[in-house]
């Protein structure tokens, strides 16, 4: 089973219909689009001398070329690495080394310079190639054959998620479970039609770029924005120009998205499905969401370990606001899935009763197969075939699954995974800095910011900080606001309690 045999398929038979857009307009139909993704895929594995198995990195905003690699990829049997694109070069050549990446595709503009001495410097053999890499290749490389054979267990989509060690760790999505995520949205949350367009507002490096595959099966289309991301203004107009748009939105998204309709006093007309998730959805923002525009939204709750699959709250559950529970199933992430089992454990390895606290655990056909080449972190993820998410939460007598906590400290920011503990390793780099705790505090447009508590010598300042962290972190982790303590609250083990340091925020009202 390979995921390329999707896209052959419907160009097969539905070989007409527009596959990428940009904006409205149409750059390619589905035999174009495959006709693209072979000769591409013959550049992989003629000319570039790429095996099955052998790993290409895609360190691109997102842009229709975007497809064309990864099906590309995917055709001569390779795994795709997409990286965040907002990396600072240095995170980026991290991940080229630890996966093994063969090649690195970059975009056009991209400081090459600066890759390229950040990936000699990492001791990443990655070769940099541009975004059209492969088509104009040799005359005649258009690869005539099928895609590469592939098992359902072989890596498909090497997903870096960053740690709580600091240090990110490449999830492995196999064919398999890409398989099983997408029959999954079929059957638990969505159908998708072929005059329907799956737009890519957020990164296509995320989880936005795994819905490719339902669109691809139906022979959708796939549209990027002409700003390349997220516009409230101008989803809204794509949405009354195409009619029938589905789109992936985090919380903060969906925030703006409502505003923006409310002030233009419009209700996001051809906007079909917006799906959200990625991080907690506060009950009144879904509430004026659905009063604001009707039926349109299904939220999903999964992680980068089982991508999009844990559970769902299909789109009548979201708007049924005459059923007595409406509230309490809008406060939930919905149920599990039908090819998961999903079970919350108290501390003692019991499992909870219904409304009782715990760990989230998943089971099943989309769970990843491990961590790259890191079989610690595998075996302490992943028992007897149960994931632990670090998500904590209770399960309702029918099922529904609330999230309370997370366990693993990250902070969400603006939909983007932000852990503590890589940013406070990059502050302690600085001599003057002696200790530093880095958590997230609310807020009303990015959902969480990062917030620094440092304990350092009297003359460094936050500038100083902030220049650190730009050196060597994507923009969105620094800390928006550093405070200078004589020191950090902390229990009889010397482990520094987070929690007071929230509760401080939260006392004072700000960041
Ligand atoms: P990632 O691995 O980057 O996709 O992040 C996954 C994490 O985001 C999960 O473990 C949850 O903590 C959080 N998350 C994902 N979906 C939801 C949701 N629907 N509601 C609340 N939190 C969510």
């Amino acid at each position: 089973m390979n995921v390329a045999h999707w896209l052959a398929r419907t160009a097969r038979v539905m070989g007409d219909r527009p596959a990428l857009m940009q904006g409205m307009r149409v750059l390619a139909d589905y035999a174009e689009l495959a006709r693209r993704v072979r000769r591409r895929a013959a550049q992989f594995k003629t000319v570039d001398g790429l095996a099955a198995g052998d790993r290409v990195a895609l360190f691109l905003p997102n842009c229709p070329a975007y497809l064309e690699l990864l099906h590309a990829a995917w055709h001569a049997g390779l795994a795709v690495v997409p990286v965040n694109h907002k990396l600072h070069p240095r995170e980026a050549a991290f991940i080229a080394r630890d996966s093994g990446a063969a090649l690195m595709v970059v975009e056009a503009a991209a400081d090459r310079a600066a890759l390229s001495a950040a990936l000699a410097e990492a001791g990443s053999p990655a070769r940099l190639v541009k975004p059209d890499h492969g088509l104009d290749g040799p005359a005649g490389a258009a690869d005539p054959a099928d895609p590469v054979a592939r098992a359902a267990e072989d890596l498909a989509w090497l997903f870096y998620t960053s740690g709580t060690t600091g240090r990110p760790k490449g999830v492995m999505i196999t064919h398999g479970n890409l398989m099983a995520m997408t029959l999954a949205y079929f059957c638990d949350v969505d159908e998708v039609r072929t005059e329907d367009a799956a737009l890519y507002a957020a990164p296509m490096s995320h989880g936005a770029g795994l819905y490719n595959f339902m669109h691809v099966l139906r022979g959708a289309a796939h549209m990027v924005p002409e700003s390349g991301g997220f516009d409230p203004a101008e989803i809204l107009a794509l949405g009354r120009a195409h009619g029938s748009l589905h789109l992936f939105a985090a919380p903060t998204m969906v925030r703006r998205l409502v505003d923006r309709a409310r002030a233009d006093g419009v209700t996001g007309e051809g906007l079909r499905t917006i799906v959200y998730g990625g991080g907690p959805m506060y009950l009144a923002d879904i509430e004026e969401a659905v009063a604001a525009m009707g039926p349109r939204f299904v939220q999903i709750y999964g992680q980068g370990e089982c991508p999009m699959t844990i559970t769902a709250l299909p789109r009548h559950l979201v708007a049924d606001r005459s059923h007595p529970d409406w509230r309490s199933r809008l406060q939930s992430v919905g149920r599990a899935h039908a090819c998961v089992e999903v079970r919350v454990e108290r501390p003692d390895g019991v499992a909870a009763a219904p409304g009782e606290p715990g760990e989230i655990l998943v089971r099943g056909a989309p769970v990843m197969a491990g961590y790259w080449g890191n079989p610690a972190a595998t075996a302490a993820s992943l028992r007897d075939g149960w994931l632990r998410t670090g998500d904590v939460g209770h399960l309702s007598q029918d099922g529904f699954l609330t999230l309370t906590d997370r366990s693993k400290d990250v902070i969400i920011s603006g939909g983007s995974n932000i852990y503590p503990r890589e940013v406070e390793e990059v502050l302690l780099t600085h001599p003057g800095v002696r200790e530093v705790s880095v958590i997230g505090a609310a807020d009303a447009d990015w959902g969480e910011v990062v917030v620094a508590f440092v304990v350092a010598d009297p003359v460094v300042g936050a500038g100083e900080l902030d220049r650190l962290c730009l050196d060597a972190l994507a923009r969105f982790k620094r800390p928006k606001t550093y405070h200078f303590v004589a020191e950090l609250p902390k229990n009889a083990y010397g482990k520094v309690l987070k929690t007071e340091l929230r509760a401080r925020l939260a006392a004072a009202g700000r960041p």
